[in-house]
């Protein structure tokens, strides 16, 4: 069968469903095909918890940042659902970067305190404390599961048509306004096409888009039991327990045993989750394990054991997800003619979820340009860097 309508999302992850959710309530209709079933965890966007992370230097994100925290809030009270918890995140570690991410967060209006560690470990002590701390107390931890299905109900109650168990196959351009989408079941002619596939981008653009270089990687963070497995200590850190990052300096043996920066939070019901970051195996998303690299997974209980007290190093649960990431790091929100693409959005995406959504709506509906820094054709400015971390 063929249909024809004005924008097809492809993808119903994070970013896809943002995209339609933003479109929904502009009024414009629009379809998103979604391949695996609702809540499923074969891409980047499932599981409990993810850092909202505001410790950023670089305007673009920062601004961005200041423009999610409402409209997270917004999509609570649009859903009755409980998304965003600000328990703060704690950025600790050798790292130069530290004071122009505190001027750049009082720029925006956006909260930074430094703590020396004693204060810190006093405040937090089921951290231990790498030198200076610094605090961002408007940070927290999204809840990604129900924030995908938050969207994808907003995006319908506003009269998206959300498909799932639908894969497409390929796209072609037939002209400035005139897309062709070939799916398992039929085909769409749209005006616009958003392609928001995270894992399998390159996949599905080869010969439509010249997409950059986009590296995917099978990712294992994993979640570590309170060491008070008491209820009460459960409640505590649900409110308590910050996010947390911790920089390590390369030249220093110490941290010889690590694979990069670590970041975390608490997980409700699952315990503390602590992950490197971005150095997973590369992997093919259609041909995955889905199992986590045993050496990588005890160096990081060998973290927990040195520097989380608040959590039990011994019987890790390890998570499986993937990063699609670009040479620096940025995203890529463009559009080619019909086709918008959103993509690379790393271990680092989906604090930024909804003002996303609000960019390739944006650019769907050609209201506005993406910021340069997500260009398609930009230089790679692996030098740049321009936050924290990776989180
Ligand atoms: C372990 C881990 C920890 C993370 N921690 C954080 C964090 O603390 N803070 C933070 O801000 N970010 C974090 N991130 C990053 C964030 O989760 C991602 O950037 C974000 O989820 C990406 O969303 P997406 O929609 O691009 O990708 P996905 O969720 O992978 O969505 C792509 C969708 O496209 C669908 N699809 C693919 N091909 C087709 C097709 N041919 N037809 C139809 N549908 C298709 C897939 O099924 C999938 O649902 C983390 C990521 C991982 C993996």
């Amino acid at each position: 069968m063929e249909e024809s309508m004005e924008t097809v999302v492809i993808g119903g992850g994070a970013m896809g469903s943002a995209t339609a959710w933003q479109l929904a309530r502009r009024g414009r209709p629009v379809t998103v095909l979604e391949r695996f079933t609702p809540g499923h965890a074969n891409g980047a966007s499932h599981g409990a918890s993810r850092n909202f992370n505001t410790a950023y230097a670089e305007p673009t994100y920062v601004s961005m940042l200041a423009e999610a925290l409402p409209l997270w809030r917004e999509l609570e009270v649009e859903t009755a659902s409980r998304l965003l918890r600000q328990v703060g995140v704690v950025n600790h570690g050798p790292n130069p970067s530290f004071d122009r991410v505190a001027a750049a967060l009082s720029q925006a209006g956006l909260g930074a305190e430094f703590l020396a560690p004693e204060a810190a470990a006093e405040r937090w002590p089921g951290i231990r404390f790498d030198g200076r701390v610094l605090f961002a107390p408007d940070a927290g931890r999204v809840n990604a599961d129900a924030a995908v299905t938050a969207l994808q109900t907003a995006a319908t109650a506003a009269g998206a048509d959300v498909r799932h168990g639908i894969r497409v196959l390929r796209l072609e351009v037939q002209g400035d306004d005139r897309v062709r989408v070939t799916h398992e079941t039929g085909t769409i002619i749209a005006r616009r096409a958003v392609v928001t596939v995270g894992a399998w981008t390159s996949g599905l653009l080869a010969g439509v888009v010249p997409v950059p270089r986009l590296t995917v990687t099978q990712e294992q963070p994993a979640h570590f039991a309170l060491r008070d497995a008491s209820p009460a200590a459960a409640a505590r850190a649900e409110t308590e327990w910050p996010g947390f990052n911790h920089t390590p300096a390369r030249s220093d043996l110490r941290y010889g045993y690590w694979y990069s920066p670590v970041y975390g939070m608490y997980t409700p019901g699952q315990g503390i989750k602590a992950g490197w970051h971005g150095v997973g195996p590369g992997t093919d998303p259609d041909a995955r394990s889905f199992a986590p690299e045993p050496v990588q997974l005890a160096a990081l209980a060998r973290y927990v054991r040195e520097w989380l007290p608040g959590a039990d190093p011994d019987v890790p649960d390890p998570v499986s997800c993937t990063y699609t990431t670009t040479v620096d790091e940025d995203f890529v929100l463009d559009r080619v003619g019909p086709v918008i693409v959103g993509a690379g959005f790393s271990g680092h995406g989906f604090k930024f979820t909804p003002a996303v959504g609000r960019i390739l709506a944006d650019l769907a509906t050609d209201a506005a340009a993406a910021p340069p820094l997500f260009a398609l054709n930009r230089r790679p400015n692996a030098a740049a860097g321009g936050w924290l971390s990776r989180r």
